[in-house]
This record gives C-alpha cells, structure tokens and sequence, in this order.
C-alpha cells in the first residue's frame, strides 16, 4: 500500500494488483455520473432543429440556450460523443497573437508544444490557457438534418468559452474518455489546478479489526461519499490510491468543501456504516501536467507531489491546505456563512521538498453542519464504544 503510494508520487504507479484493483473499483463501484435521459433526448431534438447553429457550440451559450446547467450539458455532451450524436473539438488558441492554431480532435493527437499558424511563435500548450472545446453535431445528424451545416458566430470570446482543463474537470469525461490521454512522450501543460488529496487514518487497524470483506465494504462506501460530494462541488475524481483518492477542482475552495462534507457525512453515518471512518484531507493548488500513466489520463508534476505530502499533515476531520488555496477560500466564503476556519497555520518541511511550506489546518467552523455531524458522531461513537464493551 504504502509502496504504491511511493510508486505513485515518483510517477511510476506500476501496474501492481493493488493499483488495478483500486481502478476497478473506481470504474466499477463509484456512481456514474450519466446525465438524464431527458437531457441527452432535448439535446439531440435542438441538433436536428433546422437553422439552429450545430457546429463549433459552445457549451455555455448551448447551456443557456437549453436552460441547463452547464457542468450538467457537459457530461451530457461526453455522453453525446460516446453515442455519435457529437463531435468533440479540441480548439487551440495562440497565447501570442490570440488567432486559432487548429483543432486537436482528441487528447491523443496532442503536442506539448505548439507552433502558431499565424504568428510563427511557439509555445507550450496550456489545456486552461490555450484550448477550448466545442463540439458540433455527428455527420449522422447534420445528414438527418439535411447537411445543414450553421456555425455558431458568437466567436472566440474567452469569456464565453469552456477551457480543456474544465472538462477534464467532469466525472463523466474521465468515466468515458480517461483512456484518450496524450502520447507516451507529450506532457501537456495546466497553469493551476486544485488537487485534493484524502486519505482513511488508521486504515490498517480497520482492515485488522473487522475483516477484508467488511473493511472493503465500508471502504467502497466511504468512496461513494467522497465521489458524491466531490461531483457536488464541480470537481472530478481522477483516481483512487489504496484507500486514498485523488481528485481535481477549478478552485481550491470547491476542494475543502468536498473533503469537509465528506468528513461530515462519514461522521453523520458512522452508525449505519457500522463504524467510524476518520479522512484525512490535504489541498493545493498549482501547475501541473496531464498525462498518459497506465493507459489513462493522469495529472503529474510538483503539485499534486505537494497535495499528497499536504494531506499527510492532516489529522483527520481537518483540512489541511496550502497558501494558494487560502485565496480560493476566501473568494468563496465572501459573504457566505463561515463554514470552516483556521485552526493553526505552521511551516512544514515536506518531504522531496528543499523549501518548507507555509500550510494551514482548517477544521468546520462552530456551529457548522460539520461541526454540528462530528459532536452527533462523538456522542454515538462514545454509545458504540459502550455497547462493544458490553458485547
Ligand atoms: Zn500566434
């Protein structure tokens, strides 16, 4: 465990049972994120609605247009390209001279570096900086429609558009495309990402006391949770580790309310999960590279390193975060009640690190759902350990 762990922050997660094993369950056990079946119908009934523009939409204009969410039509359009009703494009956009540099049609056909059609400079390709995606209607619906073809005209507004990284930020991107990674040889650039590391304490004593099966069950429970409030909070689970799991936000204030909700919800069902399970959580946020590992997507470099070590401060049922999540923290908070404050901000000396980092512990503010779920969890905790000890 601790050996795939190491593997997996040197960038070398080898092939070993215990990784796969834990892609399976990923693959297998964690909630699908499918969009309704009502969404996908509605989308495919405006693409073949004469007039209508189907090709090069862009998500946010296509998601007011249909007034949905629009991490929802996302997952929708994923689920669009997987049944051929659309087109992914990969979109390239020169950070020099601003003109289009050509569309990559998958992650697979991606080159870390770039050079501008127009302006002749190159650069290194940034997924949040450099690329957005649209998408078009399939061949067979534009053919259904009459080989109409109506390009959406609202530009290249950067405002208006849907950044590579964010769709690698939606769950049912990696459940359906995290086999389209780059080449073996291409790393592909993110200029910042926030990456929540959590982890279970005391895991081994949990597999000891209770069994394999049991253990696995209450393991695979407390994955669902953390799927579930890491998809609230517009992230995306990018792996689990062992009992840890890995996963990916825009903002590094959208992290620690996943990790403090799931810390809430594993305290609240701590009874009908027939036993506590403590998280640890880390956060930061920084650059990094997405990757081809083991055949899948992947996020590598100095920050998720510095995400994982970070979760290693944490105690459980706090959050442990860097200085560059803070600013996310407090974009978020402002004007929102306080859900969570800093117990102690300290300089830590992490390992593979040469500088310390300035981290800080944040646990649920009083008062709070958290904090109100871990005193619920103390008082049946102290009741279950009552109850055992009579047994
Ligand atoms: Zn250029």
């Amino acid at each position: 465990m601790n050996d795939v762990r190491e593997d997996f922050l040197s960038g070398q997660t080898p092939n070993t049972p215990s990784a796969s094993a834990a892609q399976e369950l990923q693959d297998t056990l964690l909630p699908a994120s499918a969009p309704h079946p009502a969404l996908m119908r509605r989308l495919q009934e405006y693409l073949l609605e004469p007039g209508a523009p189907n090709v090069r939409l862009h998500p946010k204009w296509l998601a007011n247009n249909l007034n949905v969410d629009e991490r929802e039509l996302l997952g929708a359009l994923a689920y669009g390209v997987r049944d051929g009703l659309v087109e992914m494009h990969w979109e390239v956009y020169c950070p020099m001279c601003g003109g289009g540099s050509g569309d990559i049609g998958s992650l697979r056909h991606a080159r870390g570096s770039i050079e501008c059609v127009g302006c002749q400079a190159s650069f290194d390709l940034h997924l949040d900086r450099d690329v957005r995606v649209t998408f078009s209607a399939s061949e067979r619906l534009r053919r259904e429609r009459g080989d109409e073809e109506v390009p959406l005209t609202a530009d290249g507004d950067a405002e208006l558009a849907t950044r590579g990284l964010d769709l690698l930020l939606v769950p049912a991107f990696w459940e359906l495309f995290s086999g389209e990674a780059p080449a073996a040889d291409e790393s592909l650039r993110i200029g910042r990402v926030a990456i929540l590391f959590t982890d279970l304490r005391g895991s081994t004593a949990i597999y000891a006391e209770r069994g394999d099966p049991r253990a696995y069950r209450l393991v695979r429970d407390h994955f669902a949770i953390l799927a579930d409030a890491i998809e609230r909070n517009n992230g995306a689970l990018v792996k689990t580790i062992g009992d840890a799991v890995m996963a990916t936000f825009a903002s590094g204030g959208d992290a620690v309310c996943a990790a403090f909700e799931s810390q809430a919800e594993l305290c609240a069902r701590a009874a009908d999960m027939g036993g506590e399970l403590v998280l640890k959580a880390g956060v930061h946020a920084g650059a990094c590279l997405a990757v081809k590992l083991n055949d899948r997507l992947d996020f590598f470099g100095g920050a998720v390193n510095t995400a994982a070590r970070v979760q290693g401060l944490s105690r459980g049922n706090d959050v442990v975060v860097t200085n560059e999540v803070i600013a996310d923290i407090e974009a978020k908070q402002n004007g929102q009640e306080r859900r969570f404050q800093i117990e102690n901000s300290f300089d830590a000396q992490l390992r593979g690190l040469s500088e310390t980092v300035r981290v800080h512990r944040l646990v649920a503010a009083t008062g709070s759902e958290v904090a109100r779920a871990a005193s619920i969890r103390r008082s049946v905790g102290s009741r279950l350990l009552k109850l055992i000890k009579r047994m």
